[in-house]
């Protein structure tokens, strides 16, 4: 099976799962966190009808490779969840840091200048980021890292889209 989307070249949420799996089990008797997140275009509906599938898989290249020039450090690892929706999972001491360090991806994206639909409140394209960190020893499965990360990217778009909600270690599981 491919661990990898063929659009954008980052792995597969397919992948995630499985690595998830591996990183567990590797850092359980550890003191590290994980950091999860997982970032969605904003509005990206009404650009796709206005520029049409083509344009909008190119915009979808971009901000993957955006997001993969970000996230540098060699463990850690991007994924296209599906559709216009990205995710990364990073291994780090201070979560605190970490997580503020993701939130800066919105001005990387927003740094690239594509110009939005004519309908969409945003003038460029935007994302917007749901961030969780949590000490390995205290995370049961990949489903509620997941669950946490996806609420506060539903806070996210809630607040007016093109910002992080970064949840801390503490305040969820
Ligand atoms: P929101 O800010 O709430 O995320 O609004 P949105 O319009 O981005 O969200 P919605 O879920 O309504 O629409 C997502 C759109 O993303 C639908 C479709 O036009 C587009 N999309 C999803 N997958 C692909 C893809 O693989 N290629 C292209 N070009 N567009 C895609
Ligand atoms: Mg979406
Ligand atoms: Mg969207």
């Amino acid at each position: 099976m491919s661990t990898t989307d063929s659009l954008t070249n980052v792995y597969n949420r397919h992948y995630l799962n499985e690595v998830f799996e591996h990183k567990f089990k590797a850092l359980k008797e550890t003191d590290n966190y994980l950091t999860f997140f997982i970032l969605d275009i904003d509005h990206f509906k009404l650009y796709n009808d206005q520029f049409g599938h083509v344009k909008g898989n190119e915009v979808l290249q971009k901000v993957a490779q955006t997001v993969r020039d970000y996230i540098k450090r060699q463990e850690d690892l991007v994924f296209r969840l599906g559709g216009e929706e990205f995710g990364g999972l990073l291994v780090t001491d201070n979560p605190g840091e970490t997580s503020l360090w993701v939130s800066k991806l919105t001005e990387a994206v927003e740094q690239l200048q594509i110009t939005h639909a004519d309908a969409s409140p945003q003038k460029v394209i935007t994302i917007s980021i749901g961030v969780f960190s949590a000490k390995v020893k205290d995370i049961d499965s990949m489903t509620a890292l997941y669950s946490v990360a996806d609420n506060a990217l539903y806070q996210a778009k809630n607040q007016g889209r093109n910002q992080a909600v970064i949840i801390k270690p503490q305040d969820a599981l």
